[in-house]
């Protein structure tokens, strides 16, 4: 996202991205909305019945009087008929004659124990209700998050390998933990005060209604708090901006700290320590900066709000009281006043709350914006409608006039060759040349620019992309190991793997052995990144676990700095083991390789510039020649 200003509509498409979102999301639980909806009408009837004691409370008992204008009596029959009904439930007589100041006082008494007992009950309704609106309200938030968040990585993954390649690991690890959690704020708070907070502020007009007998002015009274908070509407705009601009900081952060910490080697031996963490400081500070723009427009919306509140509400009373202070021709009882003002006051609670939700939709309308891009993003390598999966491959691999361009420059130029089944290739070249990509293109991590790719004389985009994923296999030159046990690591090709194919297979890629002697054999945790085996061990475990998985092509990058001759030959015999009757592209960095290779490829920024046997390349004394004696000394 840019800095700049989105125009207005920019902002309602946003706004309706974020609820569509949520209401996708939503839509898989939607009994808990449901519920959410019945227990939030409950919570806020509950939460507002009391006002309407309280004015019975003055109307009737302090002020004595059983028949006013609002309140007190006549006006909400179905009151004093509940109080009747509470009083004789737990058997009360009511005196008949209220003559006698005893009887008064009794009469007054009476009304107190059942306004006392429906406050009761109210109550323990209203916090039933609250405990699990609150509860179910801040559940559906979670789920709608932690949904997204899984669907979120879930659908990073599916995309090319070209798209991380353009992307910051920091980013996207921001995108996926912290925008994820910026939205569950908001939506934590949107779900609980949206309905919440609107239907009392409902619950609050009708108490003003009641209070000032007509639905007109107590729309003025009530409904001008609102209009209070138009002015708020101005500073989310700016609110959004900041935030987005932070999340970008927060990004940039979590992109330094990675670096910092995958680096350490290299800031250690270099001792940049005070260095990083100075750029680390200046990247914090600027998130600094930008939440604090953030933070001013905040600051600004309430300010403001309490300002406009506390005035018009100043003015309100000041008004109504003028009006009631003669008894005779008084506009508003007591009781009627006590409400209203209770109404009014809570009021201001209701709508601080929604436009605080507000600021914080705006807040947390940058980081859904965000994760929307992400998920709008298709997979560059897609399944075309006509793909069909394959359980079995043979293993003949042709280019076709291959081209390809990572963006506009070609890295491959009109490729051709024909691979077939159970041979293998050794892809030679200098550094540069493109033969990680075209090991990339036959993994189909990419598609070609132009040209095609066939496999078994089947164009590759018309082969089901899982099946085909299937039935090949790598094995990079810098292996990589996940951090759990050796079992898991090599059980990740196949992982219905029984643990004898396990053994079998470590036996073939010559590993068995040395896991045998480890203290917990196949059950050792491998350090992150496998730190705590050696390269020629790390590499046997990779090859064990391409063995497994039984593949029909292998994809091999031989690893370019020398193991002592034990582990070399180690290695070989298991990558022979591998290679045995498959076909096999090997980039190719040492003699034996290239000698026993049936057909070699030679690269050269981007063209194929000869193939052949060992022996014809080297005859043919070209760029083989020139590789052959420079580059491929026997260690
Ligand atoms: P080799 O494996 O022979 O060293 P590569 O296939 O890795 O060569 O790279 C071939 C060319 O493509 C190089 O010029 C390299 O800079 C470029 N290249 C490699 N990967 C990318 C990428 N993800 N985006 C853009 N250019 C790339």
């Amino acid at each position: 996202m840019s800095g700049k200003k989105p125009p207005r509509g920019e902002r309602l498409a946003q706004l309706r991205r974020m609820v569509s979102l949520i209401a996708r999301y939503g839509w898989r639980v939607r009994w808990v909305v449901g519920l959410v909806l019945v227990l939030g009408v409950v919570t806020a009837f509950s939460a507002k019945a009391p006002l309407v004691l309280v004015g019975q409370v003055i109307q009737k008992v302090v002020m004595g009087e059983d028949r006013g204008i609002g309140i007190g009596g006549g006006n909400l029959k179905f009151l004093d008929e509940a109080e009747e009904r509470v009083l004789r439930l737990i058997g009360v007589e009511q005196p008949e004659n209220l003559d006698t100041p005893k009887a008064r006082v009794q009469a007054k008494r009476d009304t107190l124990l059942a306004v006392g007992i429906l406050a009761v009950l109210l109550a323990v309704v209203g916090g039933l209700s609250m405990y699990f609106y609150f509860k179910l309200s801040h559940y559906l938030a979670l789920r709608v998050v932690v949904d997204l968040r899984t669907d979120l990585a879930a659908h990073l993954l599916k995309l090319g390998l070209g798209f991380f390649a353009r992307r910051k690991l920091g980013d996207l690890i921001s995108r996926v933990a912290n925008d994820t959690a910026v939205t569950l704020r908001t939506f934590s708070l949107v779900f609980e005060n949206m309905l919440l907070e609107p239907l009392q502020l409902l619950g609050n007009f009708a108490l003003a209604a009641i209070a000032l007998h007509s639905v007109w002015m107590a729309l003025l009274v009530i409904m001008a708090l609102p209009v209070m908070a138009i002015p708020i509407y101005r500073f989310g705009r700016r609110v959004r901006k900041g935030s987005g601009k932070s999340l970008e900081a927060m990004a940039d952060s979590i992109e330094s700290m990675s670096q910092m910490f995958g680096g350490i080697r290299t800031v250690q031996a270099f001792q940049a320590e005070e260095r990083e963490i100075e750029a680390f400081r200046e990247i914090n500070e600027r998130f600094l900066k930008r939440y604090m723009t953030m933070i001013r427009a905040k600051a600004a919306s309430h300010g403001t709000m309490s300002l406009l509140y506390q005035g018009a509400f100043a003015v309100l009373i000041l008004v109504l009281g003028w009006y009631s202070v003669d008894p005779s021709s008084r506009f508003m009882d007591p009781g009627d006043m006590a409400i209203l003002t209770l109404a009014l006051t809570t009021s201001y609670t209701h709508v601080k709350r929604v436009t605080r939700s507000y600021t914080i939709i705006m807040e947390s309308l940058a980081a859904t914006e965000r994760i929307h891009e992400m998920l709008s993003l298709k997979p560059e390598v897609t399944n075309a409608p006509d793909a069909v999966e394959v359980d079995r491959i043979r293993g003949d691999v042709e280019f076709e006039g291959v081209s390809f361009a990572y963006e506009k420059d070609l890295v491959l130029q009109d490729v051709s060759f024909k691979a077939p089944a159970g041979r293998m290739t050794a892809v030679v070249g200098p550094s540069g040349a493109g033969k990680t990509t075209l090991m990339d293109l036959i993994a189909r991590f990419y598609d070609p620019t132009e040209g095609r790719i066939l496999v078994d004389g089947v164009p590759l985009t018309r082969i089901d992309l899982d099946s085909y994923r299937a039935k090949i296999a790598l094995v990079s030159q810098e292996p990589f190991l996940f951090n759990t046990t050796i079992l898991e690591n090599i059980r990740y090709a196949r992982p219905d793997a029984t643990e004898e194919e396990v053994v079998e297979a470590a036996r073939a890629a010559q590993i068995h052995e040395f896991i045998s002697q480890l203290p917990e054999g196949y059950r050792t945790v491998v350090g992150e990144r496998g730190a705590r085996l050696s390269g020629g061990q790390l590499q046997r475990i990779t090859v064990a676990r391409a063995i497994l998985k039984k593949a029909s092509i292998l994809l091999l990058d031989e690893a370019t700095s020398s193991l002592d001759s034990e582990s070399e030959r180690a290695l070989q015999e298991a990558l022979d083991n591998l290679m045995r009757g498959k076909t096999s592209f090997v980039i190719a960095h040492r003699l034996s390789t290239v000698r026993g290779a049936d057909w070699i490829l030679v690269l050269d920024q981007g063209r194929l510039v000869e193939q052949g046997t060992h022996e014809e390349l080297l005859a043919r004394d070209g760029l083989y020649r020139r590789l052959h004696d420079l580059q491929f000394q026997e260690a």
